[in-house]
């Protein structure tokens, strides 16, 4: 079963102003999800967390590691009628239910009623973010732009993969195209990235190179299954985002 968290209370590097998010901490995968070749994980969760998004109180874009995390909420909020009070004040609050409700009455506002952080899942999001704040970290900018390659394959995805319309094609060459070049630059050297660079180069059409670079993928129990794959559909001279 998927599960998560209990609310995390994060503040804002920007504004200084509180957000909350949940926290994975169980993962249920379902078979119907299909393989994509880009390697994109399909399942409803993955979309709901991440490492980015937009505060909800000044809309800059945040990574969570540079949020300083302030609390954990509860997951329900604690209430109690007047009656009950009276009750547990005077039989001594023995499961600690009323301490729990005024602690609860006692935090800022800010705190109590804080929104989710926005997560980016669009195309646009993720270019806008790579626009306003140029990422200084490698890592970063390639997290950004991975998704933004996911993000532009999703609208073949939802047509069950294949040929691009017109638009998709306009936005091929304006968009996916420089982006995926980038993304082959973010990871040159990146010996666990064998897979994902025999794809990029395979969706960008330079067969030859894919079908190198993914009879070199080092076996690792998974890794190997996918590049064979990947390998047969660069062999056919086929460039369109497949499930495999
Ligand atoms: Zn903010």
């Amino acid at each position: 079963m998927t599960r998560y968290s209990a609310p995390i209370i994060h503040q804002c590097p920007a504004c200084a102003g509180y957000f909350k998010r949940h926290a994975l901490t169980s993962m249920h995968f379902h078979a119907d999800v299909p393989d994509w070749s880009d390697g994109k994980n399909g399942q409803w969760w993955a979309s709901a967390s991440g490492s980015v998004g937009r505060c909800p109180v000044c809309s800059t874009s945040v990574w969570i590691e540079d949020a300083v995390e302030v609390m954990h909420l509860p997951r329900h909020t604690p209430t109690m009628v007047g009656l009950d009070r009276l009750w547990h004040r005077m039989t001594g609050d023995r499961n600690g239910r009323l301490r729990e409700v005024l602690e609860w009455e006692a935090l800022p506002a800010a705190l109590r009623n804080a929104e989710s952080l926005r997560w980016l899942s669009e195309a646009d999001d993720f270019i806008a973010v790579l626009t306003e704040a140029p990422q200084r970290l490698r890592e970063r900018e390639l997290h950004l732009r991975v998704r933004l390659w996911w993000a532009l394959n999703d609208r073949l995805r939802h047509d069950g993969g294949g040929t691009p319309s017109a638009s998709q094609s306009l936005m091929q060459r304006s968009i996916a195209r420089p982006n995926m070049l980038r993304i082959l630059e973010l990871i040159e050297g990146s010996p666990k990235a064998q897979v994902t660079r025999g794809e990029l180069l395979r969706q960008l059409g330079r067969f030859g190179e894919a079908v190198a670079v993914l009879k070199a993928v080092v076996p690792d129990g998974r890794s190997e299954v996918r590049a064979v794959r990947i390998e047969r559909l660069a062999s056919a001279r086929i460039a369109a985002l497949q499930p495999l």
